[in-house]
């Protein structure tokens, strides 16, 4: 393991002793105990940021993206082990862009990255009209790379739930990654973060050219897919507010659209379904709430696209 990962394991076992220490003094308080366990934390190393990708670095930080992920995992979850976001351009052999190691303690992101993801966000920016649903004050390189940032970094928390939890994949966990990074956002931040990753995405993959082989065999989605994948959630979120800004504008294909709001539920029920075991305890009343509410949510979906099969199948 590289110098990097050592001294992550240093620093998680000291705050691991300075919140032993807290819970001393609040022993008497109960559910204390499983709150203090595991909490995440965001470390921007400025003596580790390369002066070329401090710019993009200092975008992200002043959004504070990831400190509002961090906050939620932070509120409604009890992780069994502490969970370090590293800022740095000092990352493991062969590390090129935002990953989790794999025991969900640590994830990186690489500043080199972010510059990355801001010369996309520059080129879709310059080159790509805005879509209606995009707010205009917020089409610009900084915010989307931020919003992008956002989106992919809850496919990064995404897979460090999957392993810190062990939860049980009924799918491929790239899936399962941009899953949750749809779930968190859409829910808890609405359509800007699926909305900016599209739009990366999508000039990634004219970038990318022809689909590869490579392409195919990865264990990612193709990146085009993704784009589909980001807006077809967050169609199916809400149709009534999402079809005519995505369908009828033509960023989703009508061929597809149909499906999306079981989709939505499916992933809505299944993501609160797999850490409801796992809530806070100051989380438990408002999750179990809503964990109730996607699950009735997903039953008359069910019923719903039951109902319009037929017309579906023969309308294609
Ligand atoms: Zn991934």
């Amino acid at each position: 393991m590289s110098n990097g990962g050592y001294s992550t394991l240093v620093r998680t076992a000291m705050a691991g002793a300075f919140l032993l220490v807290g819970f001393a003094l609040v022993s008497c308080g109960g559910d204390a105990e499983d709150e203090a366990k595991g909490k995440v934390r965001v470390v921007y190393h400025d003596d580790a940021i390369a002066p070329e990708n401090r710019r993009a670095a200092e975008v992200v930080r002043k959004s504070r993206v990831l400190e509002q992920a961090a906050d939620w995992v932070n509120t409604s979850l009890a992780l069994p082990h502490d969970m370090v976001v590293e800022v740095t351009d000092k990352v493991p052999p062969g590390v090129e862009d935002a990953v989790t190691q794999p025991d969900g303690r640590t994830i990186y992101v690489p500043p080199e990255f972010l510059t990355e993801l801001q010369g996309v966000a520059t080129d879709v920016a310059r080159t790509v009209e805005r879509p209606a649903l995009f707010p205009q004050d917020r089409y610009n390189a900084d915010d989307l790379t931020a919003l992008s940032t956002q989106f992919i970094f809850g496919h990064e928390l995404g897979h460090a739930l999957q392993r810190q939890f062990m939860l049980a994949n009924l799918g491929l966990e790239e899936d399962a990654a941009d899953g949750f990074a749809s779930f968190y956002t859409v829910n808890e931040v609405g359509p800007a973060p699926s909305l900016a990753a599209a739009l990366v995405f999508d000039e990634l993959a004219r970038k990318e050219g022809k689909t590869t082989l490579e392409g195919l065999s990865s264990d990612h989605p193709v990146t085009q897919a993704r784009v589909f994948n980001f807006l077809c959630y967050l169609e199916g979120s809400d149709p009534k507010r999402y079809q005519g800004p995505l369908v009828g504008a033509g960023y989703l294909p009508k061929t597809r659209a149909p499906l999306c709001p079981q989709a939505w539920a499916m992933l809505d029920h299944g993501w609160w379904t797999q850490l409801q075991p796992h809530f806070a305890a100051a989380f438990k009343d408002e999750g179990d709430k809503d964990q109730d509410e996607a699950r009735t949510h997903l039953i008359a979906e069910t019923k719903a696209f039951a109902e319009n099969l037929d017309e579906l199948r023969s309308g294609r």
